[in-house]
C-alpha cells in the first residue's frame, strides 16, 4: 500500500547525467581543449560508433532529427510534384520534413493494435505521384517493416525509415535503419539516446547515397569552398558528438532498463480492465521510448496521477492530418479512425532508463486506486 507521496517525473535527465557525470565532463573538456568545435574527429568517431552498433555500413551525423529526415529527402531528390506516404499517427516532424523538401505528405492510418503504419492501408494511398514511403517506428516499436517493404518493392517506391524513437530496436533480429535505403535518427535530449542539445543522424548501407549525404549536409561540398551541389548546413556539433559517444556506450544497458520497466508495468497493471496496455508485435524488439496505454477518461486519469505526483504525457494529442499547418491538404475528421480515436485516449506513463521498481510500484498503485 501507499505509505507516502512520491514524485515520479515523466523522464529523469538529471539523474541520468549524474550517473555518468565524470565521463561526460571529461569528454566535454576534451572538445574545449582541442578547440575543434565543428565537424572533425569527434563527429567522425561518433558516426563510426553509431553505424557499428546498428550494424549498418554508414552514418551521417547531423544537427537534429528533422534535418536527418530533410537530408534523406534532399539526397534522394524527393521534392516538388512528389508524394510521400507518411503515417497519420506520428510526431509532426515526420510529415514536416516531406513538406519542407517541397513534396506532399499523404497520410495513412495506423493499425488497430500497434499504433504503427498499417501496411494493408498503404496501397489505397499510392498514386502516380507517389515516390516514397516513410515508415516510422513509433514509441520504440518497429513498424511491420517487411510487409511495408514488400509494397514499396512492388510499386517501385523508395523506402525510408524514421527511427527517431527506436534506437537499437530490431525486427526479426535486424536493427531498424537497415530495411529502407536510409533511416533517420533524432538525439533530442528526451530520446532513448539524447544529446545535451540538438542532434540527429542518417544511416544507410548505400555508399553513393552516403557520400552524397555527407556533401549535402555540408553545403554540397566534399572539399572546402568547392561546391558541387546545393546543400545545406546540417552539421552536428563536436560537443554533441563527444557527449553522444559517451552515452552510446551505456545505451544497451539503458535499453534493457526501459524494457524491464515495461515488464513491471505489465505485471502490476494486468488486472485493470479499463486499461489497454501496449502489445508487442511478433518478432519485434521494442525499445520502449514510450510506454503508451489507453484509458477511457484521459483528463480525469492524468489529473489524478498528477495530484499524486505522477507525471504523464500525450504522444500525440492532434494527428498530423488534422493539424492547422495541413489545413490546405483538406483532410476531414474521420479520415483515419484509429489514429483519431487513439489521439483522444492515449497516455504515456513515466518511462526512462532511470525508472526503478519503487517508482513503478508507486505509479501503478496510484493507477489502481484511481480505478478502484
Ligand atoms: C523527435 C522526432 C523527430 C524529430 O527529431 P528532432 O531531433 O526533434 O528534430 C522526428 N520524428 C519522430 C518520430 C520523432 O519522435
Amino acid at each position: 500500500m501507499i505509505t507516502s507521496k512520491m514524485n515520479v517525473g515523466f523522464l529523469d535527465l538529471k539523474a541520468q547525467y549524474f550517473s555518468i557525470k565524470d565521463e561526460i565532463d571529461e569528454a566535454i573538456q576534451q572538445v574545449f581543449e582541442s578547440a575543434l568545435f565543428a565537424g572533425g574527429p569527434f563527429v567522425k568517431k561518433f558516426e563510426e560508433e553509431f553505424a557499428l552498433v546498428h550494424q549498418v555500413k554508414y552514418c551521417v551525423a547531423v544537427n537534429n532529427g528533422t534535418s536527418a529526415l530533410h537530408l534523406m529527402m534532399m539526397s534522394l531528390d524527393i521534392g516538388v510534384h512528389d508524394e510521400v506516404i507518411v503515417p497519420a499517427n506520428t510526431f509532426f516532424a515526420s510529415a514536416e520534413a516531406v513538406s519542407v523538401a517541397g513534396a506532399t505528405p499523404v497520410f495513412v492510418d495506423c493499425d488497430e493494435l500497434y499504433y504503427n503504419l498499417d501496411p494493408q492501408k498503404i496501397e489505397a494511398a499510392i498514386t502516380s505521384k507517389t515516390k516514397a514511403i516513410l515508415a516510422v517506428h513509433l514509441y520504440g516499436q518497429p513498424a511491420p517493416i517487411d510487409a511495408i517493404k514488400e509494397i514499396a518493392v512492388k510499386h517501385g517506391l523508395i523506402l525510408l525509415e524514421d527511427c527517431a524513437q527506436a534506437h537499437l530496436a530490431k525486427y526479426k533480429n535486424q536493427f531498424v535503419g537497415n530495411f529502407g535505403i536510409a533511416g533517420s535518427f533524432s538525439f533530442y535530449p528526451g530520446k532513448n539516446l539524447g544529446a545535451y542539445g540538438e542532434a540527429g543522424a542518417v544511416v544507410t548501407n548505400d555508399k553513393d547515397l552516403y557520400e552524397k549525404m555527407q556533401m549535402i549536409k555540408d553545403h554540397g561540398s566534399a572539399k572546402k569552398y568547392y561546391h558541387d551541389l546545393v546543400g545545406h548546413n546540417f552539421r552536428m556539433e563536436s560537443l554533441q558528438a563527444s557527449i553522444l559517444s559517451v552515452k552510446l556506450k551505456h545505451l544497451p544497458v539503458w535499453t534493457e532498463r526501459r524494457k524491464e520497466a515495461a515488464d513491471w508495468y505489465r505485471v502490476y497493471l494486468k488486472d485493470i480492465d479499463e486499461l489497454v496496455l501496449p502489445p508487442e508485435m511478433k518478432d519485434a524488439f521494442h525499445v520502449y521510448h514510450l510506454f503508451v496505454i489507453r484509458v477511457p477518461d484521459r483528463n480525469g486519469f492524468m489529473q489524478y496521477l498528477k495530484n499524486n505526483g505522477v507525471h504523464t504525457a500525450i504522444h500525440y494529442p492532434i494527428p498530423c492530418h488534422l493539424q492547422n499547418a495541413y489545413k490546405n491538404l483538406n483532410y476531414l475528421e474521420g479520415s483515419f479512425p484509429y489514429t483519431e480515436k487513439y489521439a483522444n485516449h492515449i497516455v504515456s506513463l513515466p518511462m526512462s532508463d532511470q525508472l526503478n521498481i519503487e517508482l513503478v510500484e508507486y505509479t501503478t498503485q496510484i493507477i489502481k486506486t484511481y480505478f478502484s
